[in-house]
């Protein structure tokens, strides 16, 4: 097949979301995709390319004071009678029209429009964020390549339905366990119930009072949760152990360990034992390009409550946001579609952020 990805597509931002909806890239099978928009930046002279893996990277070097980076993942979820695309009114049908080749479409579209930004600017289009963090395209960039990802501020653009959303919150869980001693049901008096134990490990949670926190204008709201319950020996024995798993979401002025001591205070007198955690991203927006972007979208931040690859730039100091025009509800469906407007609108900011100061 062809590369797709022609000139007269790559001017117009809607026509090449279509094209890249339309190369199949669900995770693990982005190698077509990657080498066409690889193929199609080594065309232009005002970038320089590399590849790691089906992660492709161009910039420009045009000593710039400030650079930023522009990101997207290259894969989807798996398909869903919803392949190729269509276009039905305004809208564009199919998988990955949200999440998020729209975005895709944005970096790509400035990448070949734009040869002399007022930032210099670092294309990202990576592999595998759809899937388990191992396979994680900007994690392996992280790891083997982490000059790609030098930058004063990064924008991934993720479906956000136009609205800035910045930083990220935190997320660990751990496992909460009661002990007791087992013994016959008929004579119960000789054991120590694990499982009712745990009343009061479910009677913290319910009167756990979640705190909602307000960072550079961004309001977090924090939460604290059961996930699962497992307990029980069989139906004429009194249980020795219960566990209760839960799932903190922690607004990003808290670090993992400060979270995680809050979580042990919430249960102390208990054995709490860390299972998962992941750190939140602060939105950064003071940065002279951030600031500079929320300029051009021209409307208040929001906070972004859940995780995402933002945080992969907060823990290298980069602050990051997403901006994207794919309704984020809509990710993941089988009716996934994207608004062309949004699109239209999109590509208008970013040349409104990006274009040259005029002297
Ligand atoms: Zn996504």
């Amino acid at each position: 097949m062809a590369n797709p990805l022609t000139p007269d597509v790559l001017v117009d931002p809607v026509q090449l979301t279509r094209a890249l909806v339309d190369v199949e890239s669900v995770s693990r099978n982005e190698r077509q995709i990657a080498g066409y928009v690889e193929e199609v930046l080594r065309q232009m002279p005002h970038l320089s390319v590399d590849r790691l893996g089906n992660t492709v990277m161009a910039r420009t070097d045009l000593g710039r004071e400030q650079r930023v980076v522009l990101a997207g993942h290259l894969d989807t979820v798996p398909l869903n009678d919803n392949f190729p695309s269509t276009v039905v009114d305004d809208l564009i049908y199919g998988c990955g029209t949200s999440d998020m080749k729209s975005g895709v479409a944005l970096a790509l579209h400035l990448a070949a429009t734009l040869p002399d930004p007022g930032y210099d600017i670092t294309y990202l289009f990576y592999e595998a964020e759809e899937i388990d963090s191992q396979f994680n395209g900007l994690r392996l960039v992280a790891e083997d390549r982490p000059d790609w990802l030098r930058a004063d501020f990064a924008v991934l653009l993720e479906p956000t339905y136009g609205v800035v959303e910045a930083g990220c919150q935190g997320t660990l869980r751990v496992q909460v366990r009661t002990t007791g001693r087992r013994a016959h049901t008929a004579r119960a008096w000789r054991g120590v119930n694990a499982i009712h134990a745990a009343g009061e490990v479910l009677r913290r949670l319910a009167d756990y009072r979640a705190r909602t926190v307000t960072i550079d204008g961004c309001t977090f709201r924090e939460g604290l949760n059961a996930v699962r319950i497992s307990g029980g020996v069989a139906g004429n024995v009194v249980p020795d152990e219960c566990v209760v798993e839960v799932n903190m979401r922690f607004a990003p002025d808290r670090t993992e360990k400060q979270a995680l001591e809050h979580v042990q205070e919430v249960f102390e007198g208990f054995d709490v034992e860390l299972t998962d955690s992941a750190p939140g991203a602060l939105p950064g927006l003071t940065a002279e390009p951030a600031r500079e972007f929320l300029a051009a979208v021209g409307a208040e931040p929001a906070a972004k409550l859940g995780w995402t690859d933002v945080a992969r730039f907060a823990a290298l100091g980069i602050p990051a946001l997403n901006y994207g025009p794919g309704d984020p509800l809509l990710a993941h469906a089988p009716d996934e579609h994207v608004e062309i407007g949004k699109i239209r609108d999109g590509a208008a900011t970013l040349h409104r952020w990006l274009a040259p100061a005029e002297f």
